[in-house]
């Protein structure tokens, strides 16, 4: 059997056949869609928003959560193709779907109200609704506990002080899932007015 250079341990064959051709779906698209237009995005420094619709339609936006919220609800095998195949195209690309997913729209789906998942989830599936996820700031994100962006409750909203940085998605984002610290110690929420941050990619919320 001849070796297939980037599968040295042959890792394909023990994948099932919904696995194969959800890897061989995301690689022709990655082949055929990204590759031939990403050198010239790069150049140009813009994100390739004319694919979201088409990664949206593949079902690669939060694909490992339950189709009652528009979802491809695949196994986490697939969602790891679907990321493996995306990265060898561009690493941009990969971050938009893997933030949008697992950062952006799992923690709606595993920690907010059956109400906030039909209102965000289904149009994030659909990629009409970008997500970017807010930790990381100006000095410092390997120790969250030093977080010096502040949450406190006003009446009946949250008022966020704090600069964020290096934020995926921040700049084309339509919702932002925000950590900061509150008087009950770091707690993290969603807004949907996030401000649309400008270059360097920092999000300030006030
Ligand atoms: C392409 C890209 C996309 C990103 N997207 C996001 C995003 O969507 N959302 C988000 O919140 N963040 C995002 N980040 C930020 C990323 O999570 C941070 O860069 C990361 O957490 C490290 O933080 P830092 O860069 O501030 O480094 P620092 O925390 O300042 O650390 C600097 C260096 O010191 C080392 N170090 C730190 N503490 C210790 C210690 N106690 N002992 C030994 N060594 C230590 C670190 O390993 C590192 O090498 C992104 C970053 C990149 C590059």
């Amino acid at each position: 059997m001849a070796l297939n250079p980037t599968d040295l341990f042959d890792i394909r064959s023990l994948l099932s056949e919904e696995e194969r051709m959800i890897q061989d779906s995301v690689a022709r698209f990655t082949d055929e869609r990204v590759l031939p237009i990403i050198g010239d995005a790069f150049d140009q420094a813009r994100f390739p928003k004319e694919l979201i619709p088409e990664i949206a339609a593949m079902g690669l936006l939060g694909s490992s959560l339950p189709e009652k919220y528009g979802c491809a609800n695949l196994n986490a095998v697939s969602y790891g193709l679907i990321c493996q195949e995306l990265e060898r195209g561009d690493s941009g690309i990969r971050s938009f779907v893997s933030v949008q997913s697992s950062l952006c729209m799992y923690p709606i789906y595993a920690y907010g109200s059956e109400e906030q998942r039909l209102q965000y989830l289904p149009g994030m599936a659909r990629g009409e609704i970008i997500g970017c996820f807010g930790l990381t700031e100006p000095h410092g994100g390997s120790d969250p506990a030093n977080m010096k962006t502040v949450a406190k409750k006003d009446g009946g909203d949250w008022v966020i002080n704090g600069a964020k940085m290096w934020i995926t998605n921040g700049g084309v984002a339509d919702i932002a899932i925000v950590w900061a610290q509150t008087d009950e110690g770091i707690q993290v929420s969603s807004s949907p007015r996030a401000r649309r941050a400008s270059p360097p990619r920092t999000c300030t919320a006030r």
